[in-house]
C-alpha cells in the first residue's frame, strides 16, 4: 500500500468516525427529547379515553335510564315527558319534542314535549300538525335519517311556525324506527348556534330507537286494551241478551226444549218439565234419544224428524216444518211444532214446542157430543112428522083441496131439508167425537163408482135432468182397503155435488187410477166452478159459497166437510181444482190406500 493511500484510507476512517459521532449524538438527543414528550402524550390520550369512558358511561347510563323509564309505564305520555327531560339534561338541550304519524290521515301530530324553549303562548297555540314530507320532521320520516343542524335559519328544510319555538337555531333530529316503519321523530333544540356535536345527535338516535319500541308498545297495549274493552261489552251485552231470551223463554206457557246440532238436549223450560213430566237437570246434556222411551210411542215422528235433521241438515227443505198432535202414555194430548235453528246455512240444532191441549181437545169433543146428542134427538120427532105429512098428502086423512095439497108440500120438502141437516149435523159431530169408526176392507173402487153413477142417473131420469155420465178405469185397478159404506158416502157426495152443480145436459166423468201406493178417484165435472177466492173455504163447515145455482140448490155445506173427515179417516188424502170460469167446472180428487199396501 503506497502513502497516499494510506492517507485516504485514515482520512476515509476519520470522517467515517466523525459521522457516527454525530449520529450517535443526534439519536442521543432525540432520544433524550423523546422521553421528555412521551408521558405527556400518554397522559393526554388515557385522559381523552378516561373523558370517552365516561361520556359512553354516561350515555349507557342514560340509554338504561330512558330504557327503564318508558318500559316501567304504561302511561305513554308520562313516559315520553320523562325521556325528553332525561335526554334534555344529559345532552344539554332547552327543548325536545316528539311527533308522531297519524296513519288514519296521513299527517304528522305533535305527540309530546318537554323543555322551556317555548314563548308565552301558552293557550294560544294549536298542536302543530303537518303533511307528509313538510318541514324538517317531515323531512326526517321521508329520508329515514337523523340531521345535525347548526342554524335551522339557514336550513332551507326548517319551516318556521309564526309562534311556536322562535328562538331555536341548533336542532337535531331522528327517525322513530319500529322494524321496517318510521313511526314519527325525535328533535331536540337549543338556541344557540352549532351547540351540538355529532356525539348528541348519537345520543338522540339511540334513545330515538327506544322511544320507538316504547311508543309501539304502548299503542299496541292500547289497541289490545281497546279490544278487550269492546269484547268485554259485546259480550256483557249478549250475556244480557241471552239472559233476557232465557227468562222469556222460562216464562212463556208453552213447552220449549231445543237441542243442539249432536240432538243433545241443551234447553227447557219448566213448561216443558211440566206438560212432559221431565226434570231439568236430568235431561241437560243428555241425548234425545235416551228419552224416547218416556214418551211412548206417539212421539216417534218427531224424534225421528229431530234425529234426520241432525244426522243430514241437508235434507232440511227451507219452510219444512213438523206439528202433529200426540197422547202421551198419561192421556195428555199435545200439539208438538219442530223447527229446525238454521243460521248462514249451518245447522245449529231444533226447537220444539209443547201445548198442552188436552182440555181443548176435551172441549171439543164435548160439543160434538152435544150436537150429535141434539141431532139424534131430533130425528125420532122429523121421522115422525115427515111421516105424518106424507100420509097426509096420500089422503090417509080424507081427500084434501089444492091449498092443503100444496101447503102440505111445502111441509114436506122443508122436513126433508131439515131431515138431511140434521143427519150430516149427527154424521160429523159423532165422526168428531171419535165415535164413528171404519169397517176396513179390501174394496173394488170401479164397483162402487158403477153403482153411485146408477143412483145418480136414476136421479136425473127422475128430475128429467139430462146428464152425460162417464167412468174411466183401468180393468187391472187394484183394490183398496176402506169401509164400503164409508167409500160410498165419499163418492155419492162428490157426483151428487157434480151432479147439482153442473147445468142440465153437462158432462161427468169419474177417473180412477192407481198412483203408486194409493188409487186417485177424480170426480170431473163442466159445471159452475168454484172461484179461486172460495177454494181455501170449501171443505169449511157450512160454507155455499154465492154461485145462484148453488143457492137455489137445498145444501147444508156439510156434504165437504164430511167427505174430508172420512178420506182423512182413511189415511187418503184430498183436494180440488177449478178455473172458477163456468162451463169449466172443477175436478174433486181423492186418495185412498191400496189393499196390498196393508198386508
Ligand atoms: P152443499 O153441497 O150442501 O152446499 P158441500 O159441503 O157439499 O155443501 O159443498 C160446499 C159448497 O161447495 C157448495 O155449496 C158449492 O158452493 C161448492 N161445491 C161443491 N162441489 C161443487 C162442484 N162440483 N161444483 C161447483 N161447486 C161445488
Amino acid at each position: 500500500m503506497s502513502l497516499g493511500q494510506s492517507t485516504l484510507l485514515g482520512i476515509g476512517l476519520l470522517l467515517t468516525g466523525i459521522v457516527i459521532v454525530l449520529l450517535v449524538r443526534a439519536l442521543l438527543r432525540f432520544a433524550q427529547a423523546s422521553n421528555a414528550r412521551l408521558p405527556a402524550e400518554l397522559e393526554q390520550r388515557v385522559a381523552e379515553r378516561t373523558a370517552e369512558l365516561v361520556r359512553e358511561k354516561h350515555n349507557t347510563e342514560t340509554l338504561l335510564r330512558v330504557l327503564s323509564e318508558v318500559s316501567a309505564s304504561l302511561d305513554l305520555d308520562q313516559a315520553l315527558n320523562r325521556t325528553l327531560a332525561l335526554l334534555n339534561e344529559v345532552i344539554g338541550a332547552e327543548r325536545g319534542s316528539i311527533l308522531l304519524i297519524n296513519t288514519e290521515d296521513n299527517t304528522i301530530h305533535y305527540r309530546a314535549g318537554y323543555g322551556s324553549l317555548m314563548p308565552s303562548t301558552t293557550g294560544s297555540t294549536k298542536p302543530t300538525v303537518l303533511k307528509m314530507g313538510e318541514g324538517l320532521a317531515g323531512w326526517v320520516i321521508k329520508n329515514r335519517q337523523a340531521v345535525l343542524i347548526t342554524d335551522v335559519r339557514k336550513d332551507k328544510r326548517w319551516l318556521e311556525l309564526p309562534v311556536k319555538f322562535p328562538y331555536q337555531r341548533s336542532v337535531i333530529a331522528a327517525p322513530l324506527v319500529v322494524g321496517e316503519e318510521v313511526i314519527g321523530v325525535i328533535m331536540v333544540f337549543h338556541r344557540t348556534v352549532g351547540y351540538f356535536t355529532p356525539e348528541n345527535m348519537n345520543m338522540v338516535r339511540a334513545i330515538g330507537s327506544q322511544v320507538a319500541v316504547a311508543i309501539n308498545n304502548a299503542q299496541l297495549y292500547e289497541l289490545i286494551h281497546d279490544q278487550a274493552d269492546h269484547l268485554g261489552s259485546m259480550l256483557r251485552s249478549q250475556q244480557v241478551e241471552a239472559s233476557r231470551q232465557q227468562a222469556i223463554l222460562e216464562a212463556v206457557a208453552d213447552g220449549v226444549l231445543v237441542t243442539d246440532a249432536n240432538n243433545e238436549i241443551n234447553f227447557i223450560n219448566s213448561s216443558t218439565e211440566r206438560i212432559l213430566g221431565l226434570k231439568a237437570e236430568m235431561t241437560l246434556g243428555q241425548s234425545l234419544d235416551n228419552f224416547i222411551g218416556l214418551f211412548g210411542k206417539a212421539t216417534q215422528t218427531w224424534t225421528q224428524t229431530i234425529r234426520a235433521w241432525s244426522e243430514a241438515p241437508a235434507s232440511y227443505q227451507p219452510g219444512d216444518t213438523y206439528a202433529e198432535q200426540v197422547t202421551l202414555e198419561n192421556e195428555h194430548i199435545i200439539l208438538v211444532h219442530l223447527a229446525p235453528v238454521i243460521w248462514r246455512n249451518e245447522f245449529l240444532g231444533t226447537v220444539s214446542i209443547f201445548r198442552d191441549i188436552t182440555h181443548e181437545v176435551e172441549v171439543d169433543r164435548l160439543k160434538s157430543e152435544f150436537v150429535a146428542t141434539v141431532s139424534h134427538e131430533l130425528r125420532t120427532p122429523m121421522t115422525s112428522i115427515k111421516g105424518y105429512v106424507d100420509l097426509l098428502l096420500m089422503g090417509a086423512a080424507g081427500a084434501l083441496n089444492e091449498n092443503q095439497t100444496h101447503f102440505l108440500e111445502i111441509v114436506s120438502s122443508n122436513t126433508e131439508r131439515l131431515s138431511i141437516l140434521v143427519n150430516d149435523l149427527l154424521d160429523i159431530s159423532r165422526m168428531e167425537a171419535g165415535r164413528v169408526s171404519l169397517s176396513l176392507q179390501p174394496l173394488d173402487l170401479r164397483e162402487i163408482a158403477e153403482s153411485v153413477m146408477g143412483e145418480v142417473a136414476r136421479h136425473s131420469k127422475v128430475e128429467k135432468r139430462a146428464m152425460d155420465l162417464k167412468l174411466d178405469a183401468p180393468p187391472d185397478l187394484p183394490r183398496v182397503y176402506g169401509d164400503l159404506e164409508r167409500v160410498h158416502q165419499i163418492l155419492n157426495n162428490l157426483l151428487d155435488n157434480a151432479y147439482r152443480y153442473t147445468p142440465e145436459k153437462g158432462h161427468l166423468t169419474v177417473h180412477l187410477k192407481k198412483v203408486e201406493v194409493e188409487v186417485q178417484v177424480d170426480v170431473i165435472d163442466n159445471g159452475v166452478g168454484i172461484a179461486p177466492k172460495d177454494q181455501d173455504r170449501i171443505f169449511e163447515r157450512f160454507f155455499r159459497g154465492e154461485n145462484p145455482l148453488v143457492l137455489a140448490t137445498p145444501g147444508t155445506g156439510l156434504g165437504l166437510p164430511i167427505v174430508k173427515q172420512l178420506v182423512n179417516m182413511h189415511k187418503g188424502r184430498i183436494w180440488m181444482k177449478s178455473t172458477g170460469i163456468a162451463g169449466e167446472g172443477s175436478t174433486f180428487s181423492f186418495t185412498l190406500p191400496l189393499y196390498l199396501a196393508k198386508e
